[in-house]
C-alpha cells in the first residue's frame, strides 16, 4: 500500500487502512474465468495483492473450461450485450456441467465472502452449500440483455446471490431485485502497463515494432472482438488519412475465455500494410509506450462494460476519442478530457481525430486534465476502497 504514497493522497490511503481494520483476518475469494487478457484479470491482479496487504486473506480462483464451454459462455457474453442467441438445452448442459465439475474441486466453504465475476462461473452457487455471502460482480453492460438468457440466469443463479456489483448506475435493471452496489473499474498506476516510462524508453519500444516516430499515431488497444469494432477503426483511419498523413496501430490480444479472438484477428490482419500495423500480444511495456506516445487513442466499441483502455490512455496524458456506450461515458464526459461520439458516426470520429492531430495545445490541455481526472477517480485504490465498503455492508449477513 505504501508504494501508492507518491500518487494517491495520504488521507485517502489512511481512510482505506481504517476501513480495512474490521475486515482483517477475513477470508475472501474472487472467481473469474481467465488470469490474463481483458479488464477483469487486469484489475484482479493488483486488487488481490492489495487485499492481502491489508490483512484480508484473499484468494483468486480461475474457472477451468474447454473450448466448448468458452464458446457457450462467449455466446452468453455477446447475448448479454444484446446479440442474438439460441438458448439450446445443449448450451445449458455444457454451461452447467463445467460449473458442477469446477465446484467439485473448488472448496469454498471456509471463505467469509465469495465474489463471482461475470457470467462464466455464475452457476457455481447452485453446486455449493452456501455458508457465507456470495456477491455477483458483473462487468458487462446490461442495458439490453437477451431477454430469455437474462431471465434464465436471473432466476436460476443471480437471485441466489446476496448482492450484485455493477460498473454503472445505467446498468441497473428493475427486475434485479437484490442490493446493488456500483464500483467503477480502475487501473493500477504502478503496473508495468501504467507506470511512468521516459520518452527514450517509449521510443525504443516503438522503433522495435517499426513505428514511424515522426508521423501522428492513432491507436486502439483491445482484444480482437467484434464489439471493439476494429474494422470501424480502420474505416475512420482511412477518412483521417485523406487529410493528414498518419499511421494506425491496432494492438490486440486474446483472452483464454474468448474463443472468437482468432477469427477476428485473422480478419483484421488482412488490412495490415505500411501505415496500418496489427500488433498481437504486445508486452505490457509496449502497450504502455504505445498509449503514452499515441497522438490520439481511439476506443470505438459498439458495447462496452467499462473499457479500461480509455482510463489507461487518459492516465498517460493521451486524449481519447471514444464511443458513447456502456462504461465509457463514466470516464469521458464529452470534451472533458476527450471526445465521445455515437459509434456509427465515423465522420464524427474522423473530424475529432483531425482536430486533435492539428491542435497540440488542445492535446496538451486534455492530457493534463485526463491525468488528474484518473488520479482522483480511477486508480486501483478507489476500487479497493469501494470494495471494502461493500464487504462491510455484507458483514452482518446471517444465513
Ligand atoms: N490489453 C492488453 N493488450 C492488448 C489488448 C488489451 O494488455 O493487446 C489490455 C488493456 O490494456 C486493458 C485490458 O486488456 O487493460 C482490456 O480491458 P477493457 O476493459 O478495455 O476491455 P475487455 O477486454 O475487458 O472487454
Amino acid at each position: 500500500m505504501q508504494d501508492y504514497g507518491g500518487i494517491v493522497d495520504a488521507e485517502k490511503l489512511e481512510q482505506i487502512r481504517v476501513e480495512a481494520e474490521e475486515l482483517k483476518g477475513k477470508r475472501l475469494v474472487h472467481i473469474n474465468s481467465t488470469w490474463v487478457g481483458g479488464g477483469v484479470a487486469e484489475m484482479l491482479q493488483p486488487l488481490v495483492l492489495l487485499f492481502n496487504d491489508l490483512g484480508i486473506k484473499t484468494e483468486w480462483r480461475v474457472l477451468h473450461g474447454t473450448i466448448d464451454f468458452f464458446n457457450v459462455t462467449k455466446s452468453f457474453h455477446n447475448a448479454l450485450h444484446g446479440a442474438d442467441l439460441r438458448l439450446s438445452e445443449r448450451k445449458k448442459r455444457i454451461y452447467l456441467e463445467h460449473n458442477a465439475n469446477f465446484a467439485a474441486i473448488s472448496h469454498l466453504d471456509y471463505f467469509d465472502f465469495v465474489v463471482v465475476h461475470d457470467p462464466q462461473p455464475l452457476p457455481l452457487i447452485k453446486f455449493h452449500q452456501k455458508v457465507a455471502p456470495w456477491i455477483w460482480r458483473c462487468h458487462i453492460d446490461l442495458t439490453n440483455p437477451h431477454p430469455e438468457l437474462w431471465s434464465w440466469l436471473l432466476e436460476e443463479f443471480i437471485k441466489k446471490h446476496d448482492r450484485v456489483v455493477l460498473s454503472s448506475e445505467e446498468f441497473k435493471r428493475p427486475e434485479l431485485d437484490l442490493p446493488v452496489d456500483i464500483i467503477r473499474p480502475c487501473i493500477d498506476p504502478l503496473s508495468t502497463k501504467n507506470k511512468y516510462i521516459s520518452e527514450h524508453v517509449a521510443k525504443k519500444q516503438l522503433s522495435r515494432v517499426g513505428i514511424d516516430l515522426e508521423k501522428p499515431l492513432l491507436l486502439q488497444v483491445s482484444r480482437f472482438d467484434p464489439w471493439k469494432d476494429p474494422l470501424g477503426v480502420i474505416r475512420v483511419f482511412e477518412k483521417v488519412k485523406q487529410h493528414e498523413d498518419c499511421q494506425l496501430v491496432l494492438c490486440g490480444s486474446f483472452a483464454s475465455d474468448d474463443p472468437e479472438g482468432f477469427k477476428m484477428y485473422n480478419l483484421v490482419k488482412k488490412y495490415e500494410r505500411e501505415d496500418i500495423k496489427i500488433i498481437l500480444n504486445a508486452s505490457d511495456l509496449l502497450v504502455n509506450a504505445l498509449q503514452r506516445s499515441a497522438t490520439v487513442v481511439i476506443q470505438k466499441s459498439l458495447r462496452e462494460g467499462f473499457g479500461l483502455t480509455v482510463t489507461e490512455a487518459l492516465w498517460k496524458g493521451t486524449p481519447v476519442v471514444a464511443s458513447k456506450v456502456g462504461g465509457i461515458p463514466l470516464q469521458v464526459i464529452n470534451g472533458k478530457p476527450g471526445f465521445l461520439l455515437d459509434p456509427k458516426d465515423e465522420e464524427g470520429f474522423a473530424k475529432r481525430i483531425l482536430e486533435l492531430i492539428r491542435n497540440p495545445a488542445l492535446r496538451e490541455e486534455l492530457g493534463r486534465a485526463g491525468r488528474e481526472w484518473v488520479r482522483q477517480n480511477f486508480l486501483i485504490t478507489n476500487n479497493l476502497h469501494s470494495w471494502l465498503q461493500v464487504l462491510k455492508k455484507t458483514l452482518s449477513y446471517s444465513i
